[in-house]
């Protein structure tokens, strides 16, 4: 195994990862698209099977190749919504802060994988970081600063102590919260200066872990959560629902139990964006609400993500879950239970 992140074609070839015959085409795509494995993912993918729902994620594949003209590279119109580099400010009481474009591992279906990667935007300066920090304190209806990106737990604490100083001297922003995947691609690296760092604000702090596959989540991956929420951060999860990897009501209950064992709960599962790309990911909302249907007979409550769409276009998130309730000529509702029986109600 190899001790550092893998990020090139001939890298995936001397690790077994991909086929010789495969290479001229993937690296088409490896010219379009970052990539990179820590040790922890590739160490996880079982070469032995051609569908393996971690290779799925991260190893590069023709279809990549194929775009769609309904996909876009800013699918969800962070652009539209960008008052100042860094920052994307669509909901009034919150923000993303997309302080490094930079990730441990790139995801083959990222709605920003035109943002990301080592050639993308690159870490925010200190001159444009300090006029994002100025368009927090100018807003004071933001209430929560959302770090996202990228990924931001590659910062170094050093970079990151600063942010959260900065964000600290804002007395309007009471939640920050980090999007990330660090704890389960790379969990050696939530170490007592990383929390230390993510602690320097003195606000209440969230961390919400984006996994997708239950073998994501390993003794290392719970051990490193356990850390950030043994420190005092909350933890709250994010899931992609995608066809090749989770679209299937069990594998997605084992994926919701273990967030919920490791003190986790369940946020979003997300329909997958329109991305460039990544057709070969994308089921039907109809697909989609099947499987969460399926999902709420057989888990517990605190189990539960809440399915959400994010509308193309920059119009923000919507519920996309299956209805349970229905409405008759009579004024009447119908409810249907979780075996699928209608009730009336009254
Ligand atoms: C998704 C998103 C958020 C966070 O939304 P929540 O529903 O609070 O998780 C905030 N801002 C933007 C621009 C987003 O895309
Ligand atoms: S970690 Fe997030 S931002 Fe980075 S490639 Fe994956 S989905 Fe995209």
């Amino acid at each position: 195994m190899s001790d550092r992140a893998l990020t090139t074609i001939n890298e995936l070839l001397a690790e077994h990862l991909i086929a010789p015959e495969n290479a001229p085409t993937l690296t088409k795509v490896a010219d379009r698209y970052a990539i990179a494995l820590t040790p922890t993912i590739a160490d996880l993918i079982d070469r032995r099977d051609p569908l393996d729902p971690i290779a799925a994620q991260f190893l590069p594949k023709a279809a990549e190749l194929l775009q769609l003209p309904e996909e876009s590279g800013d699918p969800i119109g962070d652009h539209v919504h960008s008052p100042v580099e860094g920052i994307v400010h669509r909901y009034p009481d919150r923000v993303l802060l997309k302080a490094v474009h930079v990730c441990p591992v790139y995801c083959r279906f990222c709605f920003r994988r035109e943002m990301v990667g080592p050639d993308g935007d690159g870490t925010l300066s200190a001159d444009k970081l300090k006029a994002a920090l100025a368009y927090i304190r100018e807003h004071d209806d933001i209430w929560e600063v959302i770090l996202t990106g990228g990924d931001p737990l590659v910062l170094s604490p050093r970079r990151l102590t600063a942010i959260m100083e900065g964000l600290a001297a804002i007395p309007h922003v009471r939640i920050i919260r980090f999007h990330t995947r660090v704890p389960a691609v790379d969990p050696a690296r939530i170490d007592v200066a990383l929390i230390a760092a993510l602690k320097a604000s003195g606000k209440t702090t969230y961390v919400a872990l984006h996994a997708n596959h239950p073998r994501e989540m390993t003794a290392d991956a719970r051990a490193a959560c356990a850390r950030l929420i043994d420190a005092g951060i909350a933890m709250v999860s994010q899931t992609v629902l995608l066809r090749g990897v989770n679209d299937d009501a069990t594998i997605l209950a084992d994926l919701m139990r273990a967030f919920v064992e490791t003190r986790i709960k369940p946020y979003y599962l997300h329909h997958p964006d329109l991305a460039p790309g990544t057709s070969h990911f994308r089921l039907s909302i109809a697909e989609g609400q099947a499987i969460v249907a399926a999902l709420r007979g057989r888990i517990s409550g605190l189990c539960q993500p809440s399915y959400v769409l994010d509308i193309p276009g920059g119009h923000g998130k919507a519920l996309v879950h299956p209805n349970d309730i229905t409405a008759e000529k009579s004024g009447d509702i119908i409810v249907t239970d979780f075996r699928g029986m209608p009730h009336r109600y009254p």
